[in-house]
């Protein structure tokens, strides 16, 4: 006769080890040699090996065909599913594979394909018998492991895990016990009586469950192999429960202490399992426990700190947050997950959290007059934190000095009007000498810088304050040629070409006494940095929807280091060169000051000894005026 051909559906481990499984008469043919005349007596398929394949192609092939699952993961179980009913499912078989107990189960299931002899129908119900029973296992061991593992509530998941092994085990009593500094404590019991624990205490130390912490091994005993411990038990099976630090952390066992009935090597497998459910929830509860340190840890110190700190995840929603920071925008202390927008009620502080950028900065004042200087931090994988210090004092100080730097650059002016006129008169009245021409040139030269001076810093005042800074739709082609016609002669008596190219139609919505205001100042820096016979060009494009300005010189160019402070008041770059130009060191901060109050930027690209490259960017108006409208003059 014919001997059984068996199909074997795997990786090349699974082909070993189903070998040692199978009796060696029997013909083995793969997957890649099934055809239809073959007629397989029997498929062993390997579930981990299925869940890389294309399995309702894999598991239709195997319609008809009797079939022997081999299951290392019990979630592979799930792969199967939704084909039970297509499918002659005769046995699942679990680690440890190759056993008698299995092989008699194959030699089963492939005798049950030849007539049956009276005998073997007792052997072939118990075998169904058991493997009715070691799915029931498994379904219980996953549908533990899925309620389990999401728990952090360690008392309850040691008391399921203990219940369900001795109920899986079918054994008369098991327990928990874990491992700490060097003691075992009971942490879970079933069906030990007072009088059990009483002396399990008396045995803490016993020898086998500090030889299963120890090595790491299970261990099996059984009254007729040996029993190291007086625990008066006919049977023990212990595991061990492994810790998050690699180290073993304590063991589950079951005991039959009456009962002179061995465990196998299958209920070593699920109480292996169930050691390994609560071993995840073990690590779990202590990584939840680490982590509510550290946030309690955190916590106070935020108390403690004065400033106001607020930090989201990165969903948006707050995390934590300082006293300070609940003291000021009437945060909840069951504002924690909120989200942002329900927690607080501040649009700008809201704003300043929906920054995409790692890092921002803004003020946020709030409606009874204070003021915060806000700073931003994005935190991967935490989320944002923003602190926030309260500056309204700075900001009134900053506030008095400009009043009274403008009150006294105000009354100083007439005055000075006054001298420079009597001074410029003092030639008129009669004949000088040279020295007094010379005199009075110098007093003339040191008054035209201090009227600068003095508009320069009133300027600067009305700007910040946003005064007269009414903006209309203006056409920015039209101011530059405006600038380069007023500015060639100062130009031409430097011995500086200076040329200008636009796009046409450049419009902006600006305020154009101080663009005006903009376009001088750097083009006059160009002309006044620079040596005879250098060059200055102007130049406006337009780039989508903004418009972009540059001024490029040949002229003395600025080190790399100073180019970050040019635009801070009153910054004037010192080389022997500049030295002898007169200057604030206000025109910068203007021309920063205006392009930044119309919503754009401004940079500056030089290199020492080869010139300069001033461009700002500013977005483009909708609508074109045809020509450009003179604003009022206030001053
Ligand atoms: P100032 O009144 O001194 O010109 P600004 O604020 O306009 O003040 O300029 C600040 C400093 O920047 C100047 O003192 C000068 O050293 C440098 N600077 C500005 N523009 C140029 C330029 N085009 N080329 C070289 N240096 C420049």
């Amino acid at each position: 006769m014919l001997e059984p051909r068996i199909l074997m559906l795997g990786g090349d481990p699974f082909r070993q080890l189903a070998r040692q499984l199978l009796p060696d008469r029997y013909v083995i043919i793969h997957l890649s040699e099934l055809q239809e005349e073959t007629h397989p007596s029997l498929a062993l398929l390997d579930l981990a090996w299925l869940q890389e394949q294309d399995v309702s192609r894999i598991l239709e092939l195997l319609e008809g065909i009797p079939l022997l699952a081999l299951l290392t993961d019990l979630t592979d179980f799930h792969l199967l599913n939704p084909f039970l009913s297509q499918l002659e499912l005769r046995g699942v078989l679990v680690p440890p594979f190759v056993t008698p107990d299995n092989r008699t189960l194959v030699e089963n299931v492939l005798l049950r394909q030849r007539p049956e002899p009276v005998h073997l129908q007792a052997d072939l119900a118990r075998a169904n018998h058991a493997l009715n029973q070691r799915l029931q296992e498994l379904n219980t061991i996953y549908t533990v492991g899925k309620s389990i593992i999401s728990t952090l509530d360690l008392e309850a998941v040691f008391s399921r895990v203990v219940s369900v092994s001795v109920n899986l085990t079918q054994a008369e009593e098991g327990f928990i016990l874990l491992c700490e500094e060097g003691t075992l404590y009971l942490r879970a019991a079933k069906n030990m009586t007072a009088e059990n624990v009483e002396r399990f205490h008396e045995e803490v130390s016993d020898s086998v469950a500090w030889r299963v912490i120890r090595s790491g091994r299970p261990v099996m005993l059984h009254r007729k192999t040996k029993i190291a411990t007086n625990y008066l038990a006919s049977a023990l099976l212990y595991v061990p429960l492994r810790g998050s630090d690699g180290r073993n952390a304590g063991v589950l066992a079951v005991i039959n202490r009456t009962r002179d009935l061995a465990f196998t090597e299958s209920q070593l497998f699920t109480l292996s399992t169930l050691a390994d459910f609560a071993s995840i929830t073990l690590e779990n509860a202590r990584l939840f426990e680490a982590r509510e340190t550290e946030q309690s840890r955190l916590r106070s110190i935020l108390q403690q700190a004065t400033d106001v700190v607020l930090i989201t995840d990165e969903q948006n929603q707050l995390l934590l947050w300082s006293q300070a920071a609940a003291d000021t925008f009437n945060i909840p202390a069951t504002a924690q997950g909120v989200s942002l927008q329900a927690a607080l009620d501040h649009a700008d502080l809201i704003d300043l959290f929906a920054t995409d950028a790692e890092c921002a900065h803004a003020e946020i004042a709030l409606e009874g007059g204070q003021v915060f200087n806000a700073q931003l931090t994005t935190v991967p994988g935490v989320g944002q934190v923003v602190v926030m210090q309260d500056i309204t004092h700075l900001k009134e100080l900053d506030r008095l000095k400009s009043e009274f730097v403008s009150t006294v650059s105000h009354d100083l002016r007439t005055p000075l009007t006054t001298i420079q006129g009597y001074v410029e008169l003092l030639s008129r009245v009669g004949p000088l000498t040279s020295v007094q021409e010379k005199f009075i040139d110098k007093a003339l030269r040191s008054l035209t810088y201090i009227t600068q001076l003095i508009t320069d810093l009133l300027d600067i005042g009305r700007i910040e304050a946003g005064y007269n800074l009414e903006m209309h739709n203006m056409r920015l082609d039209l101011l530059l040629e405006e600038v380069g016609e007023a500015l060639l002669p100062q130009a031409v008596a430097a011995d500086i070409t200076l040329s200008w190219e636009t796009e046409p139609v450049l419009a902006v919505l600006g305020n154009q006494r101080r663009l005006r205001q903009v376009l001088e100042n750097l083009l006059s820096n160009a002309i006044k940095y620079n040596r005879a016979g250098g060059w200055v060009r102007m130049q406006a494009r337009r780039e989508g929807s903004h418009i972009i300005f540059s001024v490029l010189d040949n002229g003395f160019g600025i080190a790399l280091d100073e180019q970050s402070h040019i635009f801070e008041r009153f910054y004037r770059v010192r080389t022997s060169e500049n030295d002898a130009i007169q200057g604030t060191g206000l025109g910068l901060a203007i021309v920063k000051s205006v392009i930044e109050k119309h919503k754009g930027r401004i940079w500056v690209d030089s290199a020492p000894g080869k010139g300069s490259s001033f461009t700002f960017i500013l977005p483009g108006a909708s609508e074109t005026p045809a020509r450009n409208e003179e604003a009022p003059i206030f001053c």
